[in-house]
């Protein structure tokens, strides 16, 4: 009977192996090196104030290793081989220059807890089958990552930001500000008569802020050129007498 579970045990793992093997081709086929710069900067963003150093360094290691070598997320490491390989970390202890095999273990153990790294495969003589999770799948990053988001959130001034020259559906909403009459003159106008005009024009460095914008018929748009403001409106009174 333990014989047969540990055989259903070995052919589920084969299933699970297979499974994220596959799921490792589709992350190689559309992974796309334009994107590193943004994978490296949420590592050094979310995931590395959540480890400790030899965490940290042998990840960097792992990450080297496997996306940047050849952009797949699997690597096969050995506990030891990490440790014996003087160009992986530096003892800290200044015992040795390489890292004990417990410090390495601790650490591979320290990133799975946290999710940085998933065990995948059975140990062999080449080491054990790790794949490399990137932050935005690692769940203590994902929380990480939505406290920064709420806490950094720039403030957006919709009135400083958008186009409301430009874009159509903005230029209707200074008209309806303006109930469709011109800023100058006040004559009733249309959607289809009335133009936009800038107050500080353009040309001496203004926006097309909903602030700098106003409805203006053909007429007083035209005649006011870069008329400041005040001559304009007075303009458009004498228009309408
Ligand atoms: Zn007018």
């Amino acid at each position: 009977m333990k014989e047969e579970i540990r055989k259903i045990q070995t052919l589920l793992d084969d299933i699970q192996r297979k499974s994220e093997m596959k799921h490792g081709e589709s992350f190689k086929e559309s992974f796309d090196l334009f994107e590193l710069p943004e994978i490296v900067e949420s590592i050094v963003d979310y995931l590395q104030p959540l480890l400790l150093p030899y965490e940290a360094g042998i990840y960097w290691y792992l990450f080297r290793h496997s996306i940047i070598k050849n952009g797949n997320e699997y690597i096969r490491v050995s506990t030891r081989g990490l440790g014996n390989v003087k160009q992986v970390l530096t003892s800290s202890s200044g015992q040795s220059e390489s890292l004990s095999y417990g410090a390495v273990q601790k650490a591979l153990n320290g990133l799975i807890t946290k999710g940085a790294i998933k065990k995948v495969g059975d140990t062999n003589r080449d080491g054990t089958l790790y794949k490399l999770v990137l932050p935005e799948e690692i769940e203590i990053c994902q929380k990480r990552i939505a406290e920064v988001k709420i806490t950094e959130q720039p403030f957006v001034d919709p009135h400083k930001e958008l186009d409301y020259y430009n874009i159509i559906e903005n230029r209707l909403r200074i008209f309806e500000r303006d109930n469709y009459k011109c800023y100058y003159c006040d004559m009733q106008l249309t959607r289809f008569s009335a133009t936009i005009d800038h107050i500080q024009p353009v040309s001496q460095g203004g926006d097309n802020s909903y602030d700098n914008l106003v409805t203006s018929c053909l007429q007083c748009n035209s005649r006011r050129g870069a008329k400041p403001v005040m001559k304009a409106i007075l303009d458009g009174e004498k228009n309408r007498e």
